[in-house]
């Protein structure tokens, strides 16, 4: 079934796109907040691991107008992609890379005055005006200008000509708990922090603060902009997400067996020999997936991977780019393939095969982190694939 998807040709392990999936869940997403709000897609890291470069010209085909990264260095690569969308650095930059956002035209975020004027005068003197998007701190106690301190820091930056606001914006700590009281007064921070600027007359430019979890479950607080990540790649980051939209897993990671052997009863599997084959009709396939390409070592011994729709325990440590997976072609026991592997067979290791699925989140859980992290860890080394 899964037996001609498309493979790199330099190795066989990759990084499935389901660009379709990509498309749907970004026009679910602009569905929800309507026309009026503008959809900023988060492609840190990336885009979380599903090539950045791919993905924006779809998410903005789809409804994204804005993207929003974590580094100046994937503003760069996006530019030098062709990309002309307006680009946003989540975080206020070392005042070294001024120089590189006003030649790339990349906003940074705000919350120093130093930095502020020094690429204020970077952009003035290149003939620009540089647009910046004001961080708020309120309450996550992360990056910012307190939110009660808001209208002094305008007012000691704004005199300067080479500088435009273009956004301000906050990020919620604890937005995927529902009626949360610390998000609630995150919220009325922010909201305070607006009203003051707006009083004193400051242009804040577009007001934004909703990540994936605030998007889906307040509404309310959708107000110019909202910053989604997590879920245009098809992922809840909470259980109160997943009533209210419908979305659809993007990655799916795969490989094809390289090599699959029937080892002497007794004999060990991998660095330290952690698993000895236990019976006769064992068979040990290696795929070439290893820690380097995301999968973490400390699932060694504990996963399992998909072959024709049936689950395989992974054996042994995973090595650095390779790991080994037993298939017990002993007839009386069923749980594993009718039928012995052979080179080319492929194995997924995150995805949909026949009426089974492993999910981000069923390894994220394993590994005691969040899908972020596993998606992310994917992205690093595997080649993508798009289909
Ligand atoms: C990563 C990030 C987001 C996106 O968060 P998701 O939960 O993935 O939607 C939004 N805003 C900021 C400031 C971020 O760092």
């Amino acid at each position: 079934m899964v037996a001609q998807k498309r493979c790199p040709d330099t190795r066989w392990s990759w990084v499935e796109i389901d660009t379709r999936a990509l498309r749907r869940n970004v026009r679910a997403f602009k569905d929800l907040v309507g026309d009026r709000v503008e959809l900023m897609a988060v492609v840190k890291a990336d885009a979380y691991g599903h090539g950045a470069e791919r993905c924006v010209p779809i998410m903005h085909a789809a409804g994204a107008g804005q993207f929003a990264v974590a580094t100046v260095g994937e503003g760069v690569r996006l530019r030098e992609a062709g990309i002309g969308y307006p680009i946003l650095v989540l975080s206020e930059p070392p005042v070294e890379s001024v120089e590189t956002l006003v030649e790339h035209d990349i906003m940074p975020a705000v919350f120093t005055a130093r930095f502020a004027l020094a690429y204020g005068e970077c952009a003035a003197s290149h003939g620009k005006v540089g647009r910046y998007h004001l961080a708020v701190e309120t309450g996550m106690d992360r990056i910012g200008v307190p939110w009660d301190e808001v209208v002094a820091f305008r007012q000691q930056i704004d005199f300067h000509r080479g500088l435009e606001c273009a956004g301000t914006f906050t990020h919620f700590a604890t937005a995927d708990m529902v009626e949360d009281w610390d998000f609630e007064l995150q919220l009325k921070h922010f909201d305070e922090a607006i009203s003051a600027l707006h009083e004193a007359g400051f242009d804040t430019g577009l007001v934004h603060c909703d990540n994936t979890p605030a998007t889906v479950i307040r509404p309310d607080t959708h107000m110019g902009m909202c910053r989604v990540g997590l879920g245009l790649y098809g992922l809840h980051p909470c259980d109160a997400t997943a009533p209210r939209i419908q979305l659809e897993p993007v990655m799916s990671v795969r490989a094809r067996v390289v090599r699959a052997i029937y080892p002497e009863i007794g004999a060990g599997v991998g660095y330290g020999m952690t698993y000895r084959v236990p019976r006769r009709n064992i068979q040990v396939a290696t795929i070439p997936v290893g820690y380097a390409d995301g999968l973490a070592r400390e699932l060694s011994n504990r996963m399992e991977v998909l072959v024709d729709g049936t689950r395989c325990r992974q054996v042994g440590n995973i090595c650095m780019d390779a790991c080994m997976f037993a298939v017990d072609v002993n007839p009386a026991r069923s749980m594993n393939p009718a039928h012995p592997v052979s080179a080319g067979d492929v194995v997924t290791i995150i995805g949909r095969d026949g009426d089974d699925e492993i999910t981000l989140d069923d390894m994220a859980e394993m590994r005691g982190t969040i899908s972020y992290e596993v998606a992310c860890d994917f992205g690093m080394r595997l080649e993508k694939v798009y289909v």
